[in-house]
């Protein structure tokens, strides 16, 4: 044998090897969880004091995510000097690495024959869909074709496009944008903050501001100023991943062929009217459905789900792989195995695609989030915790700041009658803190009204709200507590915010 032979024989050796190996399902070892320990904490150190510099500001958001950039967006345009704090290094947050159906800016009137259809969420969160359109973001607001007793109408997006987009709106809003600088610490002085601890490689500097809004879906800047909070780490966490180099009509033909073609919605893609964007199986494994019994109990041990969405020929936007952990989020070290572990899994899903699923047999992971999606951190207590009776009964109040009508856990929970509810200013507020106020995935406890008021579009809705009001809070000089709800209602209104009370 020569050389060359030599070379030829390691690389079928090789490829014998990972043959094997991958109809073993061993192309990645389990890990133990338990050995993947993190070092102990010995004692303390004890930091000296330092200056730090100072910039002020009228208000202050943390977290350029989903509720945070409407928030600035919001706030800037009231004309009040506005800094957004992102620790990523784009705006976008779980709207752009978790799952990338927004729900919804819609009532659930197809479920409820004779009700009538209604944009219930417009204002900013529109403008944005609108601007997706000039760049082939969206599919637009596609009506569900089957399974709208969850929801009647899918917006998909483009990740990429909507980070794109969402940063040039706040920059033309005139906000002060600091991507890549954590929150770190809060200043307290009495019952207002004063300031935020900001940690970049610029150093540690404190922003000063009038009003503040907490928008980093764990509650860090309330729980850092002394907040009550609570933990009830009841979700699953996840990474979703976006899968390349897929033909979406041959595997839509293949999940309908499987009885699996569950969630259908057509829309705009890549230009084109009519297109699947919206397409997959609650539950692989669900009743009536004809999955290998592999495939199926591969998804199922990796929590792998088979929803997503599209606005591209040749591209899943998000697949998840969902993981319970046994403590909250919070806890860095435990969010470091699960880290590995959904990564692994990832792969394996990857893997269990191109094997079963015609159309996927070149796929390949194009995309993931660059750490873990959480459903839930900590819950901020504010002034009014929304029940699941205010969502499910379609209470509004005297202070709402919008309207919203999407329920995750349709078609088991639904608003009542295909109507909406609203988000009471007063459930923004935070509890004993005088000027600081949250949007986003942050509020409200009770479980089955969380799984209405976190999704994207009430996120959305959510920071038109609190940044307004901290604007108006900045501009008069006051409290959030002492802020005419006449004054602000009526610069929501005026900002095309919907109101049906
Ligand atoms: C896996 C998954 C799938 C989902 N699927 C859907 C779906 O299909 N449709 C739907 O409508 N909803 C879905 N949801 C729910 C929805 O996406 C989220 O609840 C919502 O986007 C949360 O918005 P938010 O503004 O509260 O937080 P985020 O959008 O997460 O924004 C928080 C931002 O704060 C930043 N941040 C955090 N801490 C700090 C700090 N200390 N300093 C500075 N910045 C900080 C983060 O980087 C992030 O950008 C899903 C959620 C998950 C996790």
């Amino acid at each position: 044998m020569n050389a060359n032979d030599n070379l030829i024989k390691d690389k079928m050796d090789r490829r014998k090897f990972s043959r094997n190996m991958l109809l073993a399902g061993l192309t990645v070892p389990a890990i133990n969880l338990t050995s993947f320990k993190n070092a102990d904490q010995q004692g303390f150190y004890e930091e000296e004091s330092k200056k730090l510099p100072v910039r002020e500001f009228d208000v202050v958001i943390a977290g350029g995510g989903t509720a945070g950039v409407v928030a600035a967006i919001a706030s800037a345009r009231q004309g009040v000097k506005t800094a957004l704090i992102e620790a990523k290094g784009y705006p976008g947050g779980t709207v752009v690495e978790g799952g990338t159906a927004l729900h919804s800016f819609f009532n659930l009137w197809k479920a409820f024959p004779g009700v009538q259809k209604r944009q219930v969420v417009r204002g900013i969160p529109q403008e944005i869909i609108d601007r997706l359109l000039l760049v082939r973001g969206t599919s637009g607001h596609s009506e569900m074709l089957s399974n709208y007793d969850y929801d009647s109408v899918c917006t998909s997006i483009d990740t990429e496009m909507y980070k794109l987009v969402v940063f040039e709106m706040m920059s033309e809003a005139g906000v002060s944008i600091f991507v890549n600088s954590l929150v770190s610490g809060a200043v307290r002085k009495g019952s207002s903050i004063e300031g935020v601890i900001v940690q970049s490689r610029a150093g540690r500097e404190l922003f000063k501001a009038k009003c503040f809004v907490d928008s980093t879906a764990y509650g860090d800047l309330a729980a850092y100023a002394g907040a009550a909070f609570v933990e009830l780490n009841d979700q699953p966490v996840c990474n979703s991943m976006g899968i390349g180099n897929v033909d979406i009509d041959k595997l839509s033909d293949y999940l309908k062929s499987k009885n699996a073609l569950g969630q259908l919605a057509l829309g705009l893609r890549d230009g084109k009217e009519g297109q699947i964007v919206r397409m997959g199986s609650e539950g692989t494994g669900g009743p009536g459905t004809l999955f290998p019994v592999e495939f199926v109990d591969g998804m199922r041990k990796l929590g792998s789900g088979l929803i997503t969405t599209t606005v591209h020929d040749n591209y899943m936007m998000f697949i998840k792989i969902n993981y319970k952990m046994a403590v909250s989020p919070t806890n860095r070290d435990e969010v470091a195995k699960a880290e590995l572990l959904i990564r692994q899994n990832q792969y394996k899903t990857i893997e269990l695609f191109r094997k079963y699923l015609p159309g996927c047999e070149k796929a390949f992971i194009a995309r993931t989030s660059p750490s873990l999606n959480i459903r839930r951190g900590r819950t901020i207590t504010c002034d009014y915790d929304i029940t699941s009776s205010d969502v499910l009964e379609g209470k509004h109040f005297e202070d709402d700041i919008m309207a919203y009508g999407f329920h995750d856990s349709a078609p088991r929970l639904k608003v009542k009658n295909g109507g909406t509810y609203g988000i009471p200013y007063k459930a923004l507020r935070v509890k004993d803190i005088d000027n600081l106020l949250v949007a986003g995935m942050l509020i409200t406890s009770n479980h089955d009204a969380h799984m209405s008021t976190r999704n994207t579009v009430s996120c959305m809705g959510q920071g038109q709200g609190a940044g307004t009001a901290a604007a108006l809070c900045a501009a008069k000089n006051c409290g959030t507590r002492n802020l005419p709800y006449s004054e602000l209602r009526q610069k929501l209104e005026k900002d095309g915010v919907y109101f049906e009370s």
